[in-house]
């Protein structure tokens, strides 16, 4: 496939942040003296006790990361109390709700006291330092308000996103042992209620069974829709929060005090409990979200995840937060009302920074230009992607229809496990390759490795590994450490695993190409799913589409794809051979898929990742173990695929 470049816009009325000379300079200083580098930039939050040691880290035998380990702060405290003097009025959140006409403004002096409030109402309650309080909220400010009153008073947060079911809400609570669970009574997406209160009495009841006794409950009333009531544990959020007062002072964390405990996605398999500590996470992930997005004072950002997952953490809350920006956050989906929805807030709340994944890029584009192109979108200035590979198509797409070809897109690649953004493009510093991560961001160094171990230098395809620590890296999976040690740092000695495969381009350009274990072997010849997606991608017809591996007698792996069309376009035979006529020229034979599968859904992850796990199953036939399903976001999707699978013998 032909690769485009993009140079380096000129950014419009102010100057980005990092140019190119200042990207190279920096990076160069951040790998040769990590130390120095750190030290320097640890300062960008407050502490309360300075840190005299930077860095204490080792990937070797028993694996500890240590940042900033004798300095001592608080994560609330660095997003709210330090704005106070020059930003109480500046609003922190902009809440956006399901319904086009609900919103509403929180101003920094406003959050300070929500947070206070709350963290009384936790404390009163019994809530201490270490404890683990599970949330499991509708994306609405409460959601915010309850993260930082637990890090205000030192308790753990466990986000479980609202989209799950008693069951996997249950496993989390069981997971870190947690006895306190803030959560509303409804939710609201797409206009349709999602029962949160009656799926967390459930999910108490399963705990117990598990061994766990939730003791409290905190419903913040959002629908006001029924529900059931039990007195001696539930607590109404808006009765208990007007009886205590208005102010809380921040704990006193070591750096190393955990901060969040939050499973990963599940897209390969059982959901890992994450722990992130203080002091690191708060420095890397605000200094991310100012360079990676070239966030400016003043300017209005919006990040479309859920705090439910890893992107909503960092770049909804605790990121902007930090840098005393203002956050929107959206409590609906992308098609609702309809599909113009996220441009028209993009007018609406005159939004300056976009960040939204793949998955939401690939759906839109399959509903056609018009619903861009009713909106202005003059506001904008930098756009973001991350979850997943971007497949070229879908990039050009964001960059010259929601973008106009003003706004760098950044696609960021990084993981629940690493905190913070790893591999981006810096707007005015990096020129563009669509469906290129591009290049490390300060004091990462990532290095390819093949099965083996064996290093691969220059323009390689391989592994992606990361051989230094950077202060927003996981210090271990939540109460197994051995876990940690197996899953990340086992494989390649001395190396952080990421799991994901990639490609340096001559350029020293990384491609992310899909996961190691998705990784295609046709005829010996090993592709990436990325890639051979990113062609179907990039035909007309097609909106999206997944290929995985299955047992084939010559090649020893065929190609089967799983494609779903575009509105209007109906799958046939003629369209199957065009599909593999584009594919040859676009990448070769080789890569010729052998069966198409028109499918009107993909198996996905909550979080809107495809899950090949499961198309790899069914392209094999084999139904009886499809695996930890708990993740999956439309279960009928699968019968569906079975039903209409293309191998049936
Ligand atoms: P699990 O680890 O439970 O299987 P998961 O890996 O989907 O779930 P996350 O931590 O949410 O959980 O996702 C991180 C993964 O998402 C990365 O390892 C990578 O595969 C993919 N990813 C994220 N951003 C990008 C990107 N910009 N380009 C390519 N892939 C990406
Ligand atoms: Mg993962």
């Amino acid at each position: 496939m032909s690769v485009k470049t993009y140079p380096v816009l000129k950014p419009a009325k102010q100057r980005a942040l990092i140019d190119n000379a200042t990207y190279q300079k920096w990076y160069k200083q951040s790998v040769a003296d990590p130390e120095a580098f750190w030290g320097e930039h640890g300062k960008r939050i407050d502490w309360f006790t300075p840190y005299t040691k930077v860095k204490n880290t080792s990937f070797e035998g028993k694996v500890s990361i240590k940042w900033f380990e004798d300095g001592v702060t608080n994560v609330s405290y660095n997003c709210i109390d330090r704005h106070l003097e020059k930003r109480a009025d500046q609003v922190a959140i902009i809440w956006e709700g399901d319904n086009p006409y609900d919103d509403k403004k929180i101003t920094y002096r406003e959050l300070h006291e929500h947070v206070c409030r709350l963290a009384n109402v936790l404390k009163a309650n019994g809530v201490k330092k270490g404890d683990r309080v599970t949330i499991y909220m509708p994306m609405i400010p409460e959601a915010a308000y309850a993260m930082l009153a637990c890090s205000r008073i030192g308790a753990v947060h466990s986000i479980v996103f609202g989209g799950f079911s008693p069951d996997a809400l249950a496993g989390r609570i069981v997971d870190c042992e947690s006895t306190f669970v803030i959560t509303s009574d409804e939710g609201l997406r797409g206009g349709k209620p999602i029962p949160l209160k009656a799926n967390t009495d459930q999910a108490i009841e399963i705990a117990k069974r598990g061994g766990v006794e939730v003791k409290s409950v905190v419903v913040v009333r959002r629908t006001g829709g029924k529900i059931a009531w039990f007195a001696e544990r539930d607590i109404w959020y808006h009765q208990a929060v007007a009886e205590v007062k208005a102010d809380c002072p921040p704990a006193k964390m070591k750096a190393e005090d955990p901060l969040f405990i939050l499973y990963t996605s599940g897209s390969t398999g059982k959901p890992k409990g994450v722990l992130h500590t203080t002091g690191g996470y708060l420095v890397y992930a605000s200094m991310t979200h100012q360079y990676v997005f070239d966030y400016h004072d003043g300017d209005i950002y919006w990040c479309t995840a859920d705090v439910g997952w890893v992107t909503g953490h960092s770049y909804i809350v605790y990121g902007p937060l930090a840098n005393g920006a203002t956050t929107l956050m959206f409590e609906g989906v992308p098609t609702y009302p309809d599909a113009g929805r996220l441009w028209d807030v993009v007018d609406k709340h005159k939004v300056n920074i976009f960040y939204t994944a793949p998955t939401a890029i690939r759906a839109l584009m399959g509903q056609g230009d018009a619903f861009v192109t009713r909106s202005s979108r003059k506001s904008l200035r930098t756009l973001g992607s991350v979850g997943e590979p971007i497949n070229p198509e879908a990039w050009e797409w964001y960059y010259h229809i929601v973008g106009e070809d003003r706004c760098p897109v950044v696609d960021t690649w990084w993981q629940t496990e690493t905190g913070g953004i790893l591999i981006t493009p810096l707007p005015g510093a990096t020129a563009l390759k669509p469906g290129s991560a591009t290049r490390p961001f300060f004091g990462v160094q990532p290095q390819l490795v093949d099965a083996e171990g064996k290093l691969l230098e220059g323009a390689a395809d391989g592994n992606l590994c990361i051989v230094d620590s950077w202060p927003g890296q996981m210090r271990t999976v939540y109460g197994d450490h051995e876990r940690f040690i197996q899953t990340y740092f086992a494989t390649y000695k001395g190396k952080y695993f990421t799991g994901d495969g990639c490609r340096r381009d001559e350029d020293g350009y990384y491609w992310i190409t899909g996961r190691v274990d998705d990784v295609l072997n046709v005829s010996g010849h090993r592709m990436g799913t990325a890639e051979v997606e990113s062609a179907l991608v990039s035909h007309d017809s097609v909106s999206e589409a997944a290929v995985v591996g299955y047992p084939h007698d010559i090649k020893g792996q065929g190609i089967y794809s799983y494609v779903t069309l575009m509105v209007g376009q109906t799958g046939s035979d003629e369209l199957r051979k065009e599909l593999i006529a584009h594919v040859r020229k676009e990448i070769g034979a080789i890569a010729s898929p052998d069966k198409i599968q028109f499918a009107p859904g993909l198996p996905k992850t909550r979080s809107g990742k495809i899950m090949r796990r499961i198309l790899r199953k069914i392209a094999e036939d084999d139904f009886g173990s499809l695996g930890d399903t708990s993740t999956l976001a439309d279960p009928a999707v699968v019968d569906d695929l079975i039903a209409n699978r293309q191998n049936r013998k």
